[in-house]
């Protein structure tokens, strides 16, 4: 897929005040600094179309863009900030969890883990919670530039084998670098391919 057109929509806090779910869409997500408005600029090949993070934790909106007139990418605000209070992370569950579960054009998630790291609680717990809301994940591993091809390789692996624990099937999994403007295709052709279906 070619992204012709990628257009800011809206951001809001609250699931029913999104635009019509009368589009796909698919909810990109993951621990705060994970690359997320890295990865969204690379895949819509616009520089600035997220916002990357100068403070992480502080955007806790969701935020709708709309791709070739056909498709909703939505950027989640991403969890696991140290700094942020009780009550702003019950505040994130809660408009999280409003979203998974009340969105009827929500196709799947794409959950971005950093290649660098093992598999971590706060992430293994959301994907948990996805599956408990029935909402299809992919996992992106985002920042592959910063390891050599066999690490990430190794690392890669490392991941599955621990999901393999926990998950009967394992999601698609790509591996990304917004810096290396790398694995960008792989991604838009699952959308593609969910579009398609
Ligand atoms: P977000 O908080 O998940 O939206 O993350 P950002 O996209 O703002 O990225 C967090 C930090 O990681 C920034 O300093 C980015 O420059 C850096 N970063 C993001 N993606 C990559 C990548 O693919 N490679 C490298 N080396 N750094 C990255």
């Amino acid at each position: 897929m070619k992204v012709q057109e990628a257009r800011y929509v809206m951001s809001n806090s609250d699931y029913l005040k999104c635009p019509e779910p009368d589009l796909p869409e698919y909810a990109f997500i993951g621990r705060s600094n994970v690359g997320k408005s890295s990865l969204i600029n690379m895949l819509t090949g616009k520089k600035a179309l997220a916002k990357t993070s100068q403070q992480p934790g502080k955007t806790q909106l969701i935020n709708h863009f709309i791709i070739n007139e056909t498709w909703y990418l939505v950027d989640l605000p991403g969890y696991g900030y140290a700094k942020v209070s009780k009550t702003e992370r019950e505040k994130w569950e809660k408009m999280i969890n409003d979203y998974l579960y009340n969105r009827p054009n929500l196709i799947c998630t794409f959950l971005l883990i950093d290649v660098r790291h093992s598999a971590l609680a706060v992430d293994l717990e959301f994907m948990a919670q996805l599956g408990e809301a029935g909402i299809p994940f992919h996992i992106i591993f985002t920042k592959a530039d910063k390891l050599k091809s066999g690490q990430v390789n190794t690392q890669v692996e490392a991941y599955k084998a621990k999901l393999a624990e926990i998950w009967e099937e394992i999601p698609p999994v790509f591996v990304t670098s917004a810096e290396k403007n790398e694995g960008r295709d792989p991604v838009l052709q699952a959308i593609e391919a969910y579009n398609r279906a």
